[in-house]
């Protein structure tokens, strides 16, 4: 499948990754509409956790488009960091991370994905669109980063959905494929405290962050070619957390 020939479906292309794969996936000639929880350009204001949302924005994206969505990137993240567990030095209080962030991010980082995921996967059946393919955007976090309980746990579920979907799907001509990156210019990493930053690249055997065009040149690369499926492209620098 070349770019040119995709009707893309990029969530949360609001800002960020989403935004400049919009822009890239355009460059390449490709159709292209995208959603957002926020009004965004090219596309519609839709929650990738909420059902009723996600047939909306697949119908939406079908007019857009002018036929049926035969390439998603499920895109669309956030993060709620926080340790498990964490004794005040001072006062010896306990605090435990909160059940209400540990819902949020499983919601739009796992659920999400699965919703957005089934009703491509139902559009492609009922409308013979093949070959089709779809990206979940994993993290190298997946492997279990500290302070990561819920999107450590989204990311991984993301990776193993991936893989079985990519089985169950084949038949039909949908590939299913996921990329892990690592520490990647966005708004979402420019939002790290400073420190927090530096310390999280010392590790990087590239000492940089990547840029979101760097993680399109694996979306181009899964797109276009035929026999990936069920597999993780890492994109991090060299980075082993
Ligand atoms: P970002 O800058 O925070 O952008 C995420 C976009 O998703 C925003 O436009 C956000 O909207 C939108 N969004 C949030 N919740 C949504 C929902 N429920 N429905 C629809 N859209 C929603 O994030 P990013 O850094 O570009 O990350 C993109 C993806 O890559 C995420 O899945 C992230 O986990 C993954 N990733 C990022 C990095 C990195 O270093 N940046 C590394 C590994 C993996 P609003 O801004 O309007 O709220």
């Amino acid at each position: 499948m070349k770019l040119n020939e995709t009707r893309a479906l990029v969530t949360g292309g609001g800002r960020g990754m989403g935004k400049a794969f919009v822009q890239s996936f355009k460059d390449a000639g490709a159709a292209v509409f995208t959603c957002d929880v926020n009004p965004v350009e090219g596309g519609t204001i839709a929650d990738v956790s909420n059902e009723e949302d996600v047939v909306r924005l697949f119908a939406e994206a079908e007019e857009a488009l002018g036929g049926p969505v035969n390439c998603l990137v499920n895109n669309a993240g956030i993060i709620r960091d926080g340790l498990l567990v964490k004794k005040d030095k001072e006062t010896g209080e306990v605090r435990a991370f909160s059940t209400k962030k540990w819902q949020q991010v499983i919601d739009v980082n796992l659920t999400g994905p699965f919703l957005c995921m089934r009703q491509f996967a139902q559009r492609c059946l009922e409308t013979e669109t093949r070959p089709a393919v779809a990206i979940n955007m994993s993290s190298i976090s997946r492997s279990g980063n500290a302070g990561q309980t819920n999107y450590a746990a989204a990311k991984a579920g993301l990776v193993a959905d991936t893989v079985l979907w990519a089985k169950e799907l084949a038949r039909y001509d949908i590939r299913v494929a996921a990329i892990a990156p690592g520490f990647i210019r966005t708004p979402m990493v420019e939002s790290m405290p400073p420190h927090a930053l530096e310390r999280a690249l010392k590790p990087v055997p590239m000492r940089r962050l990547g840029e979101p065009e760097e993680i399109f040149s694996a979306i181009r690369f899964i797109v276009e070619c035929g026999y990936f499926t069920g597999r993780v492209v890492e994109v991090d620098g060299g980075l082993r957390l």
